[in-house]
């Protein structure tokens, strides 16, 4: 214990570690102790200290070279013996090289995963490791299982949701492409094989994902695979910890349309659509396939998982008809026809194509292309778009079709899950929401991301530092308080009203002159004192966020953030002979505050904005992830290159960095990690004493246990109403009682 507070303090808050001190230096050199030798270019070596001369040392690198720093760029190595150790607490030196040196080490032999105190952390392998399935999971049910697996994550969920009937959660974050979603499924796929029963719900609920990934994923610059939308699904068991349902929530979907997955098997033929490099929506990013993925196997995947869930042929049919739809919508063009740039839709196969796949005529298609209603004095007249507007129009429908797809294909999803009665009511939760995004051109859709990121960070920090102090001082602990970063101040830029980033976003919306550039600018106007906000020129502004500075372009902000659907637009959809648009538009009519006239639909200022929307999202899911206990997967990223073997140390740095990593590891080892109140522990283990009935209260009775069964005394600690013991402490009790 002595060790690790000495420890404690000479680390500051930031995770950085003072620099070996002058004793400690002698000792190293006599010892010929092994430490990290920061290098001009900022990587780290390991070498031992020959001898010293002022602030400078003589270090032998393991290369064999001998080379002269200054003594403030050594930090201490770890012993030999704790190399690759499977939990970072377990380090005797705590520093960021010897951190990222020992998950190095690990990923060079496949050992993915790491604990860092409560947190798992997961580095991407790229490549398929033989540590899932059926023969893994027995074996870290039993625990046979040393190392540190998410299996064994789920499995403590899964038992701490039995035992204390707590709901629990499981939060996976991490950047682009580290492999939340990948390491989502493998949860899934534990829980549905501990609670699997005979109404084959779980086998419905690993479909899932291949449907919602169909449709909602998409290849970006980080990740061939990414998720355009944060998921939060909700497994419920029934007393016997079995599954008995589930329920999905998506999150901030990303109207982009973006798989290629028409054009596989028969489907083209049926639907009349031509090849995929004819569709403008698809062949703007010059990408038509993605190395390894066999679309043709993709699609027959997608179509036994909608089988699985019990959407009918006509249904898939009607789904893909509607995808086809919006392909079509995107190739139809306009024609500028007078001076005022006003337009014509040029009536071509597009426009054919697209009214007939929604059901409609061409003629009513381009109608509401074309034109849009203008209130007078004798009622609506109709007024001819400028080219920018039918532009604006035309993606509008296409992107509403999208995204009320998607909408309803959860919903269907949730209909098949249905928590059936056996339900006790509780849950695992497992939440995977798009990591932070730095792209080289943020626009709005960083802006969400990145905001829900600042709130899933804050709730990390709260449970594994504000609560866990908490604990230890309400109890009456003597704790030295660690500082660390909290995000309140940009959690403020973003939510403060009137004067924050979401509000002056929603007010500007609702200017009609309004532009991108004056909702810049009135950013800089207002937000200019927040240490968060930095103005730059023009319509960029920035915001400094836990993990760096990112900076936004407001382009197409106003627009994304009204997400408006011209009423002719509404008018067109309602009418269509298909029941799916039908059903779409009256989903869309009733979200309005004043539906009962169609035509206020487009003007309605009331309307809720998409990043207002997207907060109060995210406002719920936190308060349904603060009724659960959390579990934390960290997923790294170990390169940009999406290759095995591969690790950067500077990338893996800077996201350890970003999520505490270090700070953690160092609380969890001081800390205590069991904690339970004297009534709890002397009900649980009182019972085992040798002489009943001597003592009666709480308290006396848990001394006795302890001193009973030799616990060391500096192994726990005893608060005004809880016991807090140190890690492995409760195990050796536990068996006791299985003996019994
Ligand atoms: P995004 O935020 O963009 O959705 P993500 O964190 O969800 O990214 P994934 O899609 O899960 O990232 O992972 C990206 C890719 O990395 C996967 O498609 C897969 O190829 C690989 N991958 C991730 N995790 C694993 C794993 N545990 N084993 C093997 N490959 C993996
Ligand atoms: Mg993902």
């Amino acid at each position: 214990l002595q060790e690790s507070k000495s420890l404690l303090t000479s680390t500051t808050s930031s995770g950085k570690i003072k620099e070996l001190e002058n004793d400690s230096i002698s000792y190293f050199i006599k010892k010929k102790l092994g430490v990290w030798c920061k290098q001009p270019r900022g990587q780290w070596e390991l070498g031992t200290i020959q001898s010293t001369s002022g602030e400078e040392a003589s270090v032998l690198l393991s290369n064999g070279n001998v080379t002269k720093v200054a003594k403030s760029e050594l930090l201490p190595a770890n012993p030999y013996i704790l190399e690759g150790t499977n939990d970072l607490v377990k380090l005797s030196y705590l520093n960021e090289p010897s951190i990222v040196h020992n998950l190095q080490l690990r990923y060079s032999k496949e050992m993915i995963y790491t604990k860092a105190g409560p947190i798992l952390i997961a580095l991407n392998p790229f490549k398929d490791l033989q540590i899932y399935g059926n023969d893994y999971v027995p074996a870290c049910r039993q625990k046979f299982i040393d190392s540190p697996h998410v299996y064994a994550m789920a499995d403590a969920a899964y038992n701490e949701m039995i035992t204390d009937e707590v709901n629990q959660s499981i939060i996976i974050s991490g950047e682009s492409g580290s492999g939340k979603t990948e390491m989502g499924k493998f949860v899934i796929q534990y829980l549905a094989a501990v609670g699997g029963g005979s109404c084959g719900i779980e086998n419905k609920i690993l479909q899932t994902s291949c449907i919602l990934e169909a449709f909602g994923n998409a290849k970006t610059s980080n990740n061939d695979n990414s998720s355009r939308f944060g998921k939060l699904i909700e497994m419920h068991f029934s007393a016997m910890g079995k599954i008995c349902g589930a329920n999905i929530q998506t999150f901030l979907f990303e109207k982009v349309i973006c798989n290629n997955f028409l054009f596989e098997h028969n489907v083209p033929k049926r639907l009349n659509l031509r090849d995929v490099s004819d569709y403008k929506y698809l062949n703007q990013s010059d990408c038509m396939t993605i190395g390894g993925i066999d679309d043709a196997k993709k699609f027959q995947e997608l179509t036994k998982a909608l089988d699985a869930v019990r959407v009918c042929e006509d249904d898939q049919e009607l789904i893909f008809k509607m995808v086809a739809a919006i392909l079509w919508l995107g190739n139809i063009s306009f024609l500028v026809t007078d001076s005022e740039n006003c337009i014509e839709v040029v009536d071509d196969e597009a426009v054919t194509s697209a009214a007939r796949l929604m059901g409609c005529s061409s003629q009513e298609l381009m109608a509401a292309l074309s034109t849009h209603g203008s209130q007078s004095e004798n009622g609506t007249i109709a007024k001819r778009l400028k080219l920018q507007q039918a532009i604006d129009t035309r993606d509008a429908i296409a992107k509403f079709i999208y995204a009320s797809l998607f909408e309803w294909l959860v919903e269907q999803l949730n209909k098949s899950l249905q928590v059936g009665k056996k339900c006790t009511g509780k849950s695992i939760s497992i939440l995977d929401i798009y990591g932070f995004e730095t792209l080289q051109k943020n626009s709005f859709e960083q802006f969400c991301i990145n905001y829900a990121n600042e709130r899933l960070q804050q709730h990390f920090y709260r449970h594994l530092f504000k609560l866990e102090q908490e604990d230890y001082e309400s109890d009456g602990i003597d704790w030295t308080k660690i500082d660390f970063e909290d995000n309140q101040e940009c959690l403020n830029l973003f939510e403060k009203k009137p004067l924050g980033l979401l509000s002056l976003l929603d007010e500007e919306s609702n200017l009609p002159k309004a532009s991108d550039l004056t909702f810049a600018n009135k950013l800089k106007q207002h937000l200019d004192a927040n240490p968060c906000f930095k103005r730059e020129r023009g319509r960029a502004f920035c915001v400094r966020h836990y993990t760096g500075e990112v900076f936004y372009d407001t382009n197409g902000f106003l627009e994304k953030n009204r997400d408006m659907l011209s009423s002719a637009s509404i008018q067109l959809l309602s009418s269509c002979n298909c029941e799916l648009l039908q059903f779409f538009s009256k989903a869309f009519c009733q979200t309005q505050k004043q539906s009962n006239s169609i035509h206020t639909v487009a003007l309605d200022s009331q309307k809720q904005s998409i990043g207002t929307k997207f907060k109060d999202q995210l406002f719920k899911l936190m308060r349904q992830l603060e009724s659960t206990k959390p579990h934390f997967i960290r997923c790294i990223r170990p390169n940009t290159k999406q290759r095995p073997g591969i690790y950067d140390v500077d990338l893996v740095l800077q996201q350890l960095r970003c999520c505490g990593v270090p700070e953690v590891a160092r609380i969890s080892r001081v800390g205590y990690p069991t904690r339970i109140t004297h009534e709890e522990f002397s009900r649980r283990y009182g019972f085992l004493l040798s002489e009943v009935n001597i003592y009666q209260d709480p308290l006396s009775i848990s001394i006795a246990v302890l001193q009973e069964f030799n616990i060391p005394f500096e192994m726990y600690h005893f608060g005004h109403t809880k016991l807090f013991l140190r890690a492995g402490q409760i195990g050796a009790l536990e068996d006791k009682r299985k003996l019994v």
